[in-house]
């Protein structure tokens, strides 16, 4: 047998390490209450992590905490044979010019990659924040426990690293903890630069930012709601883009917010007790996060936080004032709540790095015609493709045809003036990639 054989051969039968749908189950079972506790406590623990903190002390501020961010994804790794890539990836941030820093500081993300076997290029990121702030963000002094914003998700990224690293996937996942955040989102966009310079394809960034509150100041109670912010088109598209959306739709089909309905549906599928809440906004009113940068440059990314937001509990000095209690403190933190969002987090990491790409050049036509026509171009990895389309004031992808691995077809009797359109890409053991909006017109 020829070298080239024996290799392929090899390949085979490394890809043929893929998960399988039922395995989604096994890694929600995986995610541990207690680990994430125990790291959510240990996050609080070092007092303050605002970015502009000490950085010399090995129990207090954003040095120490990254050092320990840093070993717990080296032990992950040493623990799955050095399955990850871990490192800082960092950026100068000066007072000069910006208003919200106290000094000129180094920005540090601590960066674990996850190597796929089949498209080591093709990547799913999923990030919490290792910063926290007081309720001065320029005060890198007073506590900051910042144990729901954003221990949570940090913890979450984690574990997430700590249940995923034990299988293998064809795609890439990155596990991100990003600095930064609070003062002007510096840590996804040293990172979000890094990504374009090193030309990676993102499939996907879920930034996780608050995900353990289930209290809200609105006095709803609620542990099964989240909710999932996405854009709906990218900022960085065309004028002629733009201009085309008026006579063929997608206003609300861009990227990030196909993203969305992939966290939907994959949720609704495999943890159907979870009430995911899409929200057809890049994020919450007026505010922002570590999804943004990404988004800036034209990748999809989509913010997953909890429902109902408790103010006094953000953002806060932790005091008493007028008999209320204000404060990030771990005591407000529902941990099997940040279980759960964890949870969802892993298996569509799974999934997406279980998918083939998704289809290329997906074009739309049938006008003046009772029946839509899709035509594609078939991508490596496919063994089949899923039409899918909803009435055009929809949020969701409700209908759908499976068509095999063909590179076009036509839905008999479904006229393309009443539906949007999409299509996405099936992989052997039946994973699917995100749907892709036709880009073209025939
Ligand atoms: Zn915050």
């Amino acid at each position: 047998m020829k070298f080239q054989n024996l290799l392929m051969l090899f390949l085979f039968c490394v890809v043929s390490y893929a998960q399988t749908p039922q395995d989604l189950y096994n890694i929600i079972d995986a995610v541990s209450e207690k680990r994430l506790e125990k790291d959510i406590q240990t996050l609080v623990n070092f007092g303050t992590r605002n970015t502009f903190s000490d950085t010399v002390s090995n129990t207090r501020g954003i040095g120490a905490a990254r050092r320990w961010i840093k070993q717990e994804f080296e032990t992950i790794s040493s623990n799955c044979d050095d399955c990850l890539q871990v490192f800082y990836q960092k950026d100068f941030v000066t007072k000069k010019g910006n208003n919200r820093v106290p000094h000129d500081a180094w920005v540090v993300n601590v960066v674990a990659i996850q190597k796929g076997i089949k498209y080591p290029n093709r990547y799913i990121i999923m990030s919490g924040d290792i910063d926290s702030r007081a309720s001065n963000t320029m005060d890198f002094i007073t506590d900051a426990p910042g144990a729901n914003d954003n221990a949570s998700g940090m913890a979450g990224t984690m574990e997430a690293a700590r249940v995923l690293s034990k299988y293998k996937f064809e795609n890439s996942i990155i596990y991100v903890g990003l600095s930064g955040e609070e003062q002007g989102l510096f840590g996804g966009a040293g990172l979000a630069n890094y990504a374009k310079e090193h030309h990676w394809d993102i499939v996907g960034v879920f930034n996780n930012d608050m995900i353990g509150n289930i209290k809200g100041l609105d006095g709803i109670i609620d542990n099964r709601t989240f909710r999932i912010f996405s854009e709906p088109v990218p900022p960085t598209e065309t004028e002629r883009e733009r201009q085309l959306r008026r006579f063929y739709g997608g206003e609300v089909d861009g990227i990030s917010r196909q993203l969305a309905r992939y966290v939907y549906k994959t949720t609704k599928t495999y943890m159907p007790e979870m009430n995911p809440m899409m929200v057809y906004r890049l994020d919450r009113f007026g505010r922002g996060g570590h999804h943004r940068p990404f988004n800036d440059l034209g990748f999809s990314g989509i913010r997953i936080m909890e429902a109902h937001e408790n103010y006094d509990q953000q953002h806060q000095d932790i005091r008493e004032e007028n008999g209320i209690k204000y404060g990030d403190i771990i005591e407000h933190v529902n941990f099997d709540y940040v279980k759960k969002l964890t949870a969802v987090n892993a298996i569509n990491l799974a999934s997406l790095a279980s998918a083939p790409p998704p289809p290329k050049n997906v074009s739309i036509g049938g006008a003046v015609e009772p029946s839509a026509k899709l035509k594609w171009n078939k991508v490596d990895g496919a063994v089949g493709y899923k039409i899918y389309w909803r009435d055009t004031t929809s949020p969701t992808w409700d209908y759908s045809r499976y068509v095999g691995e063909v590179s076009e077809f036509t839905l008999d009797g479904i006229v393309v003036d009443n539906y949007f359109f999409g299509i996405a890409s099936v992989g052997e053991n039946g994973f699917e990639s995100v749907v892709v909006f036709p880009n073209t017109v025939f």
